[in-house]
């Protein structure tokens, strides 16, 4: 067991703060208590005593959306063609990437991202994975690395048409496999690249295991044209046609380019958003607009990286010209993921993961203004210690389940061999 001594405390639902001693017990079903006297249990075996004098503690990050399998993209070459426009950026970049990975690759990329991601305070990650010639297996494999890691997660394989109904058909079976033994999610890539076979089939994978669908939704205009000129309707309510909006734990990623109609259709459903502002920035596909939608928002880092809260940081600038956006707003969107994972029963969100910033602010930290720390003061460079489920997994800025510099060299090599091969 951790005991946190002299820790201000942030509650996360209600941002009171308070000095605790903390009591941390192990385990996935684990809890945390507060004990005023700590002399008669420091000493105790077993018990780590951590001294988190002017430290503040709270719940750590859950990522919304991710992408493990595009670690290795970093600074890797220009494509030879630049892309003019979203369609382009997907066929010359991404979908190009993910056909050339092997599985020593997406082993490579899922531990550097659970590094990344501990490092920078997330505990628990929502991926969304592809691999078209490395499909049978990859989600396992992704699985094993986070867990040895210590990053929880809800992973899904991103089912498309787009390679063939061969390669559709393979990422249904791996998604039929995966679930039989773990918790995750139905993955899809977008409406224009799915058929209505595969998407029949994929609604139906998700009702079999009582899941939700992973999708890309209305990203760029490209995936409502394509849609309304094959299937006669908007993205939205394709998908509302097809009962992909029946469950509560249905992630549709994106949503920026939405009719009123779609957004009616979305406030009215119990699924979830995940906003992904920096990589709309990067595909030049428009920004989110909360406009006529009710709170069920959360954020993701969409592959850019691993840091929630500069992602959540970057969702509060962008939404303050864009739509009704305050520090308070912004952090209820960072902890949205939290609601979702406890709202529909995922394992792997408890209440002994905990961050421990290390900050020493020149100004009071109040219940009042801490919203106002998390946008102008905070960064990731703050957290010093987190824990995942009870267990200490970055001590010290550093991750301790796993050797991060020979992961690191071994990523490396593969990205050399994976940027040759595009
Ligand atoms: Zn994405």
């Amino acid at each position: 067991m951790l005991l946190l001594k002299n820790a201000s405390y942030i509650n996360p639902e209600t941002l009171e703060i308070s000095n605790r001693n903390i009591l941390v017990e192990k385990g996935a079903e684990g809890g945390i208590s507060f004990i005023d006297t700590i002399s008669d249990i420091k000493d105790r075996i077993g018990i780590k005593l951590m001294d988190c004098n002017e430290k503040l503690v709270t719940h750590s990050f859950v990522n919304a959306h991710h992408h493990a399998y595009s670690a290795l993209s970093r600074g890797m070459p220009q494509p030879k063609v630049f892309p003019a426009n979203f369609s382009e950026t997907l066929a010359f970049i991404w979908w190009k990437l993910d056909k050339a990975l092997t599985m020593d690759m997406i082993r490579l990329s899922a531990y550097a991202t659970a590094i990344a991601s501990a490092k920078a305070g997330s505990t628990f990650v929502i991926d969304h994975h592809s691999s078209p010639y490395a499909v049978e297996g990859s989600l396992e494999v992704i699985a094993n690395a986070f867990d040895e890691v210590g990053i929880s997660h809800l992973l899904c394989y991103e089912i498309s048409d787009r390679d063939g109904i061969e390669i559709a058909e393979k990422g249904l079976a791996e998604t039929d496999n995966y679930l039989k033994n773990r918790q995750g999610l139905v993955g899809l890539h977008a409406s224009f690249t799915v058929g209505n076979k595969t998407l029949r089939k994929a609604v139906d994978l998700a009702e079999k295991f009582k899941t939700g669908i992973h999708v890309h939704t209305a990203e760029d205009s490209v995936d409502q044209e394509l849609t309304m000129q094959n299937y006669g309707c908007s993205v939205v309510e394709r998908f509302s046609g097809e009962g992909v909006l029946h469950s509560p734990a249905t992630i549709l990623a994106h949503c920026l380019h939405l009719s009123d109609k779609e957004r009616k259709l979305l406030k009215n459903s119990g699924v979830y958003i995940a906003q992904n502002c920096e990589s709309n920035l990067n595909n030049k596909v428009g920004h989110f607009t909360s406009k006529g939608l009710n709170n069920n928002i959360m954020i993701g880092t969409d592959g850019m990286h691993s840091d929630m809260l500069r992602s959540s940081q970057a969702s509060y600038f962008i939404g303050l010209n864009h739509e009704e956006m305050s520090p308070g707003i912004a952090l209820t969107r960072l902890t949205k993921a939290g609601n979702y994972l406890d709202v529909n029963n995922f394992k792997g969100n408890s209440e002994n993961n905990l961050l421990i910033f290390e900050y020493d602010s020149p100004t009071p930290v109040s219940r009042e203004n801490l919203p106002g720390h998390f946008y102008y003061g905070l960064t990731s460079a703050n957290i010093q210690h987190v824990i995942s489920k009870g267990k200490l997994i970055v001590e010290d800025r550093k991750v301790l389940n796993v050797n991060e510099s020979e992961i690191m060299t071994e990523a490396r090599g593969l990205a050399e061999l994976l940027w040759k091969k595009l």
